[in-house]
């Protein structure tokens, strides 16, 4: 199908990327057409704060990627909300891995989308409300395409000329469960972007002996998706597991009130620590066995032997999988979880390029991400570029399979190459063939490009984010890394 006679567009979800989504294909001026379906009753996606009834009951293990999260508990709760007569908030439902204390990882000059700064009384690193309330601005002229509360069941390819009959001129059958009348709908679209997340589907690794663990001692084991706050902590001691930038969040803020040390345990060294973790936190090896409650007081042995008892609580921040349950396509996108198959420079599915799946890459920085790779989709879909060859797309994947292996790494793009990915995607984008009739506005929305300065600033934010937490309290009046004594200028002369 030529990408020029897209009209109707599909965007599952208005998070961050659904909204960036909305924005660059509505300023294409080149479609009919754009839904925008949210399953919440609100934009922002990941950075609604919600209860964690639900995540609380993920079993234990949990390596399900079409696990939905709290399918058997919810029941549960609809039935003990019904007997207190209080309802059930659908919002609640779809509980998200934010959490109380939690401020952004990456400055706020860098995390912001191309045309909108965050304020300029924010801190350098806002806490979550803060990025919400951005969000919220940020989608606000693009709120009338948003459906809320209108969760995406079923995203089906209808062949041209349709398999029954009714969908003669549709690409792709939506259908869509109404939350408030419990009623089905079925549409058609061209086109449709997956901005569904990838914060949702927790992964908790097995191990020896850690499902009969948990079950004889209830509640001490939990992921990261369900930590809201450091509280129920207090006195307790404590393993975090992982290594990611949320178990050493996590962690810090465990570790102020937790029995001491803090017990971090990882395959690898943290590439991410607070500046007085030495103080309240161990580094210890991999789990490899939860010990039999008969033989052992809450034990784990370690995989350099070492033997832990007396553990009140653990946290396992290992990560979630890729999970598109809803998308019916053979082959399947998603398969053990770890990757999304069949995908061309991170974002276009190969087979059916009429699919883009926004930020799939992780370790990228997401509303800049979001937006360059929306300014592309705009294009591609309205005709202004054109797609490689299959057989080129194809081959592009076949290279990282090579290079990355068939694994998460596919997706993981660290410093300098999300800068790279970030750029080149707005070269793209901005390669397009001009829009006629348009005056000045030829070349159309685009997002960001990182300068030098940027990618400087990107590459010192772990050591950034560390000055700013050495200031304590008096961290929330800094409003720049210049204020933390990070200077680009005096940098660029030390490189020679
Ligand atoms: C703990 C934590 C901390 C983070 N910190 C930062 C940070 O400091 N800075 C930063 O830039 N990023 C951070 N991130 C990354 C964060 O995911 C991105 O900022 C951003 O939220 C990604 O946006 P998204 O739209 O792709 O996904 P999401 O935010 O997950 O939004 C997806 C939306 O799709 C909706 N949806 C899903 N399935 C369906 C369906 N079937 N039908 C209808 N709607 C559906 C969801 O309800 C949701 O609203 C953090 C993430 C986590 C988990």
């Amino acid at each position: 199908m030529p990408y020029s006679s897209i009209s109707r567009i599909a965007i599952i979800g208005a998070g961050p990327s659904g909204i960036a989504a909305a924005k660059h294909l509505r300023a294409e001026e080149a479609f009919e057409k754009i839904d925008v379906f949210e399953q919440r009753y609100d934009v922002g996606g990941v950075w609604n704060l919600t209860p964690n009834t639900l995540s609380k009951k993920t079993p234990i293990p949990q390596l399900d990627p079409n696990y939905e999260v709290g399918k058997e508990a919810l029941s549960e709760v609809r039935n003990v909300a019904a007997q207190a007569s209080t309802g059930s908030d659908s919002s609640d439902r779809f509980e998200t891995p934010m959490y109380d204390l939690l401020e952004t990882n990456i400055p706020k000059q860098l995390m912001q989308y191309a045309d909108q700064p965050f304020g300029d009384d924010l801190p350098l690193f806002p806490k979550h409300q803060s990025v919400l309330d951005y969000c919220k601005e940020y989608a606000e002229d693009v709120r009338p395409l948003i459906r809320f509360g209108c969760q995406v069941s079923e995203v089906r390819r209808v062949e041209e000329g349709g398999q029954d009959g009714s969908h003669q001129c549709g690409r792709w059958s939506v259908t869509v469960i109404i939350e408030a009348s419990q009623k089905r709908q079925t549409y058609d679209y061209d086109a449709v972007v997956v901005a569904s997340g990838h914060f949702s589907v927790p992964y908790i690794p097995s191990i020896k002996g850690l499902g009969a663990w948990s079950s004889s001692y209830p509640g001490s084991v939990m992921h990261s998706k369900a930590y809201r706050n450091p509280h129920i902590f207090t006195g307790k001691k404590v393993i975090v597991v992982g290594n990611s930038v949320s178990a050493a969040d996590i962690g810090a803020q465990v570790g102020k009130v937790c029995k001491h040390p803090l017990l971090q345990s990882s395959r690898s060294e943290s590439l991410f620590s607070s500046p007085d973790s030495v103080l309240w936190k161990e580094d210890i090896s991999e789990i490899m066995e939860f010990l039999a409650p008969e033989q052992y007081d809450r034990g784990v042995r370690l995989a350099d032997g070492r033997i832990e008892q007396n553990i009140d609580a653990m946290i396992f921040a290992t990560g979630y999988f890729y999970s598109f349950p809803f998308l019916k396509i053979d082959p399947p996108v998603v398969t053990n979880g770890s990757r999304a198959r069949d995908i061309y420079q991170q974002l276009f599915h190969i087979k059916y390029p009429t699919l883009a799946f926004p930020v799939l890459p992780q370790r990228v920085i997401p509303f800049p991400t979001a937006e360059n790779q929306a300014a592309v989709i705009a294009r591609v879909w309205s005709g202004r570029l054109t797609l490689p060859p299959k057989a080129e797309m194809e081959a592009w994947e076949k290279k990282m399979l090579e290079q990355r292996g068939d694994g998460k790494a596919m997706h993981i793009l660290n410093f300098p190459e999300d800068a790279d990915y970030l750029n080149m995607l707005y070269d793209w984008a901005a390669s397009a063939t001009p829009r006629q009739g348009h005056g000045k506005d030829e070349t159309g929305m685009m997002g960001t490009r990182w300068d030098d300065r940027r990618r400087w600033m990107r590459s010192q934010f772990p050591a950034i984010k560390k000055a700013y937490a050495e200031r304590g309290e008096d961290r929330f009046l800094v409003r720049t890394v210049e204020e933390l004594g990070f200077d680009f200028e005096k940098w660029k002369d030390t490189q020679g």
